[in-house]
């Protein structure tokens, strides 16, 4: 057995232990020392390696886990039973929110009936024998405006899919101000089984971040729905947040704990930076960001200063874990409300990254989206790999202005990985070895 190449070591403040962890199996592991050295020195015990093999700390053969890194998307394709698609239901809101990138486009593109007949075809295309979870992500602009378009379209897969035994589920990204009961009870009934509402931190912040399109602000409104409807699909929290508004973002969590919902009624919390966005923009102003990330300093100060914020309280938020870029992945499409089909939610309207349409189909994107951009030899050398995959083609873009290289996150997880970790041992638990 040698060391897997895809791991991480770190000191532990308990002498004699080592903090290990899997980059592959996105495990943590307390192992001691001398256990540590008997991989090095080839003697360790059987039981012992059969734990450390299971979470993914020794391999058979190092050189053969490269090589098979390279085959691990291709697997994964292999094996997906879903398809999963986010549509972009409408450019309209009833927002007005600071950092909006919708611009001139903001106010009245819908997504029509027809295109949504076309869409509806689209899917059930994709849905080969053997395919059994469809999944759509709903996004705008605010996608509640075209709520009976969504409900539409979710009875009609929701039957397509139960006819072959398989399941139909969806999820909304909303400001959250439309979201009342009725409408949520509609729309469970219709298949959405996840929420995920923007609030940019404490009341004051957020009122005046993302205000109604009127002026006045829409934090109470917010918080009242969430509480009218958290026992009925499972809520999660986003927040965008800059250098002037992070730390004010803990006073969120507050709130909510003395306004009762607690980690038990919001199912996850993230709170992301506001990135940086070309001019042209027109990607969903809500999706913010929940695979990009940044190498900027105060952004991984404020990004882990929260993560603990939140994970102190008991409220969940993402783990570290292998997450290839969702280019990567095949059976999952972007169609944003003019019939138009990208890759990925923050490439939308840019010009170059469509791969289609509903009307004429598919085109080949593995040259434009550089599919395989990881696999050169520095990064399947690099041990952040099943973390990183190369980075965010979207960064690359607003950094470079193409995406001709990987977005490489190397500073980020020597800044930033052994404390995430840390802060994992401390509020969930790890794997310990004897
Ligand atoms: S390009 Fe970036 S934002 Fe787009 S899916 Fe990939 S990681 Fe996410
Ligand atoms: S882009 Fe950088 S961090 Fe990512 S896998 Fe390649 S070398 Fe590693």
């Amino acid at each position: 057995m040698q060391l897997s190449h895809y791991i991480k070591v770190y000191p532990h403040e308990t002498p004699g232990l080592l903090l290990v962890y899997s980059t592959k199996k996105a495990s943590i592991s307390l192992i001691p020392e001398t256990i540590y050295s008997s991989v090095e020195n080839g003697s360790l015990s059987p039981e012992d390696e059969a734990s450390l093999l299971k979470l993914g700390v020794v391999v058979s053969d190092r050189e053969e886990e490269k090589k098979e890194m390279r085959l691990i998307i291709d697997r994964l394709n292999a094996k997906n039973r879903g398809l999963n698609v986010s549509v972009i239901i409408n450019m309209a809101c009833n927002f007005d929110c600071i950092y909006c990138y919708e611009g001139t486009l903001k106010g009245g593109h819908y997504m029509s009936g027809e295109t949504a007949g076309l869409l509806i075809d689209f899917i059930k295309e994709r849905f080969t024998k053997g395919k059994n979870l469809l999944n759509l992500d709903f996004y705008g602009g605010e996608p509640l405006l075209s709520a009976g378009l969504i409900k539409e379209i979710s009875e009609s897969l929701k039957s397509f899919t139960s006819d072959r035994g398989a399941s139909y589920t969806f999820s909304l990204v909303t400001n959250g101000s439309l979201f009342k009961r009725k409408v949520a009870e509609e729309l469970v009934r219709a298949g959405l089984t996840a929420v995920r509402i923007t609030i940019d931190g404490d009341a004051e912040t957020h009122n005046r971040n993302r205000p109604f399109r009127t002026g006045a602000g829409s934090f109470d409104a917010i918080i009242g729905n969430i509480k009218e409807t958290y026992d009925l699909v499972r809520i999660g929290v986003g927040g965008n947040f800059d250098r002037g508004t992070y730390e004010r973002f803990p006073l969120l969590l507050d709130y909510f704990e003395k306004e009762g919902l607690t980690p038990d009624r919001i199912c996850e919390v993230k709170f992301g930076p506001v990135s940086k966005r070309p001019d042209e923009d027109t990607s969903p102003a809500d999706y913010t960001d929940w695979c990009l990330s940044v190498n900027e300093p105060w952004v991984l100060k404020a990004g882990s200063l929260l993560r603990e914020e939140i994970l102190k309280r008991g409220y969940s938020t993402p783990k570290i874990m292998p997450m290839p870029c969702q280019i990567e992945i095949a059976d999952a499409y972007v169609v944003n409300y003019d019939g138009v089909i990208y890759k990925c939610p923050a490439l939308v309207g840019r010009k170059g990254f469509d791969i289609g349409d509903l009307q004429t189909g598919l085109r080949d994107y593995s040259y434009s989206h550089r599919l395989d951009i990881w696999k050169n030899d520095d990064c399947i050398e690099c041990e952040y790999l099943p973390l990183c995959f190369g980075g965010c083609r979207y960064m690359a873009y607003v950094r470079d202005g193409n995406i001709d290289h990987p977005d490489c996150k190397r500073p980020y997880f020597d800044t930033s990985l052994e404390t995430l970790i840390k802060q994992d041992i401390k509020y969930r638990r790890p794997s310990r070895t004897k």
